[in-house]
């Protein structure tokens, strides 16, 4: 990340959209166009200057950080700063992230405007500079994704029958942070038997037992960067049918990795996973999108669904992670973290995809 760089395309940008200032409030934006990482910023962008609004307690870390933006510590509130420099700088037409600015602040702003200045939405801008990552993103989430993938192998290592959902969990994150991790990049999911076809299950404190199958889905946060996995365990001897679902729900995910390349539109690769499942007659179990971009947060655009038209171009990451769940029974996801290259996809994570037998 070049933070001169980025705040300077933002700059360039203002006048066609008819803008004086850009008022970024939201934290990963923050960081990406400044690589101020604390929890308490604003950052307004002008055409001559990127001036980073924090309180004192981020004084030190604000001027290590963000060397290229005039740094300005407020006492108070920073929306009563913000707008002193608005007036100051006689700003008219600014920017704002409807998104990402709480309602209290648009209005602690808005409504100490000075006569003929106005706060426009601006939804998404830098998110569109976000979807593509420079070299360096790459090299950060390549080591997330290793640390990810090294904590989950360990882990499995110390799998015991008996062990409790949350005890998988708990043990998963202890070695993601032991690995270099800063944290995971959201909260583990480990559900096991009918739980599994939760998509989005909280581990709890069931015992995983014998015949059951197990969701392990995992990332976690490295320099800033996120990464994605969802493996699957047996306990015991899978049936047949297991084995049936999880050999579809693998060939949906291959194809549609093999499906990434530049230009394609985000919605062709759901459609190949898609695709396949409806061949062996479970596309009505697949109740959520193909696929995600990550990078500073887990979820960013573009979104691998069923309305997303982006087309894909080299420097993207994404997720490609389809799934089966089957009520009362169990469900089945295989995720992978691929990076979209000049050629096609790139799968990041090195963790083998069989069905753990444990
Ligand atoms: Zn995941
Ligand atoms: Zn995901």
């Amino acid at each position: 990340m070049n933070a001169n760089s980025s705040t300077a395309r933002v700059a360039l940008g203002l006048s066609d959209r008819k803008l004086d200032a850009l008022l970024v409030s939201g934290a990963p934006n923050i960081r990406y166009l400044s690589g101020f990482t604390g929890d308490n910023g604003s950052l307004l962008i002008t055409p001559e200057r990127a001036i980073l609004f924090t309180d004192p307690r981020f004084e030190i870390q604000a001027a290590e950080e963000s060397p290229s933006c005039r740094i300005h510590i407020a006492k108070g509130p920073l929306t009563l700063d913000i707008v002193a420099a608005i007036k100051r700088l006689k700003l008219k037409r600014v920017g704002y992230e409807p998104a990402r600015l709480t309602c209290d602040a648009y209005d602690s702003i808005e409504s100490r405007l000075p006569m003929g200045a106005s706060l426009e939405p601006v939804n998404g801008w830098i998110e569109q500079f976000r979807m593509v990552k420079t070299p360096d993103e790459i090299a950060r989430i390549r080591r997330s994704v290793e640390t990810n993938s090294r904590a989950f192998e360990q882990t499995m290592r110390r799998f015991r029958q008996g062990m409790t959902e949350s005890d998988l969990a708990a043990e998963l994150e202890y070695r993601m942070r032991r690995l270099g991790a800063e944290k995971p990049s959201f909260d583990s999911i480990v559900a096991g038997g009918p739980r599994s076809a939760l998509p989005h299950a909280q581990p709890t404190g069931a015992k995983l037992r014998n015949g059951q199958l197990v969701v392990v889905d995992m990332g976690a946060i490295q320099d800033g960067y996120c990464s994605d996995m969802t493996r699957m365990l047996f306990i015991g001897t899978p049936p047949p049918k297991v084995k049936r679902l999880y050999a579809a729900v693998l060939e949906a995910q291959l194809a549609a990795v093999a499906a990434v390349r530049p230009g394609i539109q985000a919605t062709k690769v759901d459609r190949a996973a898609r695709q396949v499942l409806k061949g062996h007659g479970l596309d009505r179990f697949f109740v959520h999108s193909t696929g995600h971009g990550l990078g500073l947060e887990i979820h960013e655009p573009p979104r691998i669904g069923k309305r997303d038209k982006t087309p894909l171009e080299a420097g993207m990451a994404i997720t490609i992670e389809p799934g089966v769940y089957l009520e009362g029974y169990g469900g089945i996801r295989i995720e992978d973290t691929i990076v979209v290259t000049e050629s096609g996809g790139e799968i990041l994570t090195p963790t083998n995809k069989n069905l753990y037998i444990v």
